[in-house]
């Protein structure tokens, strides 16, 4: 067993990727290109599959079209699209005419902003806020000290009705806004467009979540912190 990958499949600690590459048989010893061939050649079944073959195709073609080679920079492929033109491109070269956008409310400014950018390229979007029928979170066992700010009225965000509401507006695509972590997931399990997210929430970063990795060695190293036993 390689040292490298001691517990199974996990491409994350594999010590050489090939698989991008043509030479991407050569991984080592449990790569799951090598070791779940039955898995990939079930998922391949899915893309041929009409639901989504298109969406599968259209995807890497979107991808394809986002670089580009410079003038001052030829020997290289350039990134050259922000994700907002690449939904863009996506929804327009699917055909779509409906999107759907399930917001937080806290992006509230942010969806006023996407929304007439959408629309100038002809797409329909119907937007639902996260904090829709006004439920308090006491009704799903939330504690009143347990709420942001305890003693007050708190709605709960209600991602489940978020869906539903796009789904009965038969939205072709639907774009995620900040929805926090598990609200998101929700709303994903329970949308029946496929969902793009445009915005993934970061209360603290901008909603620019990977900067916590870029300074877990430096003004964030409490995130390598091991938790103590028991904890
Ligand atoms: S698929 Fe294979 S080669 Fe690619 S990262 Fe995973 S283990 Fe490495």
């Amino acid at each position: 067993m390689n040292e490298e990958l001691p517990c199974g499949v996990n491409c994350a600690k594999c010590p050489g990727p090939v698989c991008y590459s043509a030479a991407f048989m050569e991984g080592p010893e449990n790569c799951p290109t090598k070791v779940k061939a039955d898995i990939i050649e079930k998922a391949m079944s899915r893309y041929h599959d009409p639901q989504f073959a298109e969406f599968a195709r259209v995807a890497s073609v979107v991808e394809g079209e986002a670089y580009m080679k410079t003038p001052w920079a030829p020997q290289t492929n350039s990134p050259m699209t922000t994700r907002l033109e690449e939904i863009i491109n996506f929804a327009k070269k699917m055909g779509y005419k409906k999107l759907g956008i399930a917001f937080c409310i806290g992006l509230m400014n942010e969806a006023r902003i996407l929304i007439p950018i959408l629309e100038n390229r002809g797409l329909d979007v119907i937007s639902v806020c996260c904090k829709i029928g006004g439920i308090a979170k006491e009704e799903i066992g939330v504690k009143d000290e347990e709420k942001i700010v305890p003693g007050r009225y708190e709605p709960m965000c209600n991602p489940i009705a978020q869906a539903e509401i796009l789904n009965k507006e038969e939205t072709d695509f639907n774009i995620l806004m900040g929805l926090c972590v598990g609200h998101d997931a929700l709303f994903l399990k329970h949308a029946e467009a496929l969902t793009t997210v445009f915005i993934v929430k970061d209360r603290l970063l901008g909603h620019n979540p990977v900067v916590a990795l870029y300074q877990s060695s430096a003004y964030y190293r409490r995130l390598l912190a091991k938790d103590k036993l028991g904890s």
